[in-house]
């Protein structure tokens, strides 16, 4: 926190303690990567070039008196300045020099260091410019199962008794370690998927035994995840996943009827009340599961009441939108009107406003995108992301599963999926719509898969683009009032 003689305020997440713990930095829902993530931000020295003010920063006022600035050319993060900050750099409307303003003063000059930082302000002819991060971590998303014990309307997958078996299990993950050392990659993330990855779960953890010794020779670092519907995770398969250090990831799309409405059992009964009670269980178990929460117009009103338990138990979500699919397609009442999710979105971000959780929002409450990271895609797909079916099949997205361009027994993953002639992820300032927008970096132009089933064309803006247009700012000001607040708190 930095307040001088001139009563000048500026604050960040750098005024919190510890808070690079507090953001959500790879969205477990429907398994899509991030790439990048920002490291810790050091602030520069006090530019010796006249500084300018950035040009498109966002402001949105907060409380009285307080404002939050983002800067969406930069490298992301949010400022809050008072009313002499925001008078401070209003001094930089034309180009000044710094030292002409700080005047000996150490707070003033600690507040325009962090306008900089943050690329609030810039040196004459520096502008800020996003530094997109190399990935340097693959992931896999491992289909050991076709099967699920409930019929989600909105599920991509044709349900079937087929499963993965320790074979090709074990030729998977040969196949992926192979190809991460091949290509360069420093560690592997498996998300165990399906259909119910529980369901297979013999194999999935003889998987995650091998993939552990493998990585481990291997010299590269592994990570896991189960994504689950949470109906039947019992004791021993909770303390299986807790003894290796594999997430969870719980499927959770609102309370009672809500999401009984959405995801009922094989027989069409309601599922909530086994999903609770695996949390309750995963909990207990000392695992915090992240809770994914799809929304379609059957919840979009709905979603504010899981945020608000999510919110008060401390665990991690993420939002996402329903994508359209051709197991969906019969489904008509699952699409959402664009004004109706911009609604929803808001209640959900006052249930957030009301309890303000330490914990950032910025990456869980805007579907594929977020405000961390500038991104030029929104997934890894065509890069670091490799799907593999229950029968060693490789596809590049587990929406196109059924598009296979190689097996593990044959081609190398990573190269078949860069090769391969399905999603066309194409980079987001190069799309129709997106190139001009000041929020291709974040949204990073939504799920390719989506804009192309929506749209028929792979280069054009989301069918979201509406919705990311009215959230993002909506999510500034949920991260500035949570920086006053416990920057306040930490001062
Ligand atoms: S999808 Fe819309 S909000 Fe996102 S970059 Fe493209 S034009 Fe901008
Ligand atoms: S194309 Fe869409 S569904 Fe597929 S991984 Fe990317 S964001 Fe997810």
């Amino acid at each position: 926190m930095t307040s001088t003689d001139r009563r000048v305020v500026v604050l960040s997440t750098r005024d919190i303690p510890g808070d690079r713990e507090h953001v959500v930095h790879n969205c477990e829902d429907c398994a899509c990567p991030v790439s990048g993530e920002r490291a810790a931000r050091e602030l520069p020295e006090l530019p010796a070039a006249p500084l300018l003010r950035a040009r498109e920063v966002v402001e949105v006022p907060l409380e009285p008196g307080y404002f939050a600035l983002f800067s969406p050319h930069g490298g992301g993060g949010v400022v809050v300045v008072d009313t002499a900050g925001r008078e401070l750099l209003e001094t930089f409307a034309e180009p000044t020099p710094a030292s002409s303003v700080v005047a000996g003063s150490p707070s003033l000059e600690q507040a325009i260091r962090t306008l900089v930082g943050f690329d609030v302000l810039h040196p004459v002819g520096r502008p800020p410019a996003p530094v997109f991060e190399p990935s340097t971590e693959l992931t896999a998303w491992l289909h050991v199962t076709n099967k699920c014990n409930l019929r989600c309307p909105y599920c991509y997958v044709h349900k079937s008794e087929e499963a993965m078996d320790d074979d090709v299990a074990k030729d998977s993950v040969d196949a992926l370690v192979a190809s991460a050392k091949r290509h360069g990659f420093r560690s592997l993330r498996l998300k165990y998927a399906g259909g119910e990855a529980s369901m297979n779960a013999a194999v999935l953890l003889h998987l995650h035994d091998h993939a552990t010794a493998l990585c481990r020779d291997a010299g590269l670092g592994l990570s896991a995840v189960l994504l689950s519907n949470g109906v039947a995770l019992n004791g021993a398969l909770v303390s299986a996943l807790r003894t290796r250090d594999i997430r969870v990831m719980i499927s959770l799309d609102g309370l009672g009827e809500t999401h009984d409405a959405q995801r009922p059992t094989v027989g069409g009964k309601p599922s909530s009340a086994l999903v609770l009670r695996t949390i309750d269980r995963l909990l207990d178990a000392g695992i915090s599961p992240h809770l994914s929460i799809t929304v379609t117009n059957r919840n979009v009103d709905g979603i504010a009441d899981v945020v608000r338990m999510a919110v008060r138990r401390d665990l991690t979500f993420s939002i996402n939108f329903f994508r359209d699919n051709d197991c969906a397609a019969s489904f008509d009442d699952l699409q959402y009107a664009e004004q109706a999710m911009v609604e929803g979105l808001d209640r959900t971000f006052a249930v957030i406003e009301e309890v303000l959780p330490r914990r950032s929002v910025l990456g869980s409450v805007l579907d594929r995108g977020q405000l961390v990271a500038p991104r030029r895609r929104a997934c890894g797909v065509g890069d670091d992301y490799v799907v593999i079916d229950q029968s060693g099949g490789i596809a590049q997205c587990h929406m196109e599963i059924t598009r296979v361009v190689g097996n593990v027994r044959t081609d190398d993953p990573v190269s078949a999926i860069r090769s391969g002639q399905g999603v066309r992820n194409l980079l987001a300032d190069t799309k129709t719509g997106c190139r001009d927008c000041s929020w291709r970096n974040w949204c990073s132009s939504g799920c390719a898969a989506a804009t192309f089933r929506a749209t028929g064309r792979w280069d054009v803006q989301s069918p979201n683009c509406g919705i990311y247009r009215a959230i993002y700012p909506r999510a500034v000001r949920l991260e500035g009032l949570r920086i006053l607040r416990y920057a306040r708190r930490s001062a």
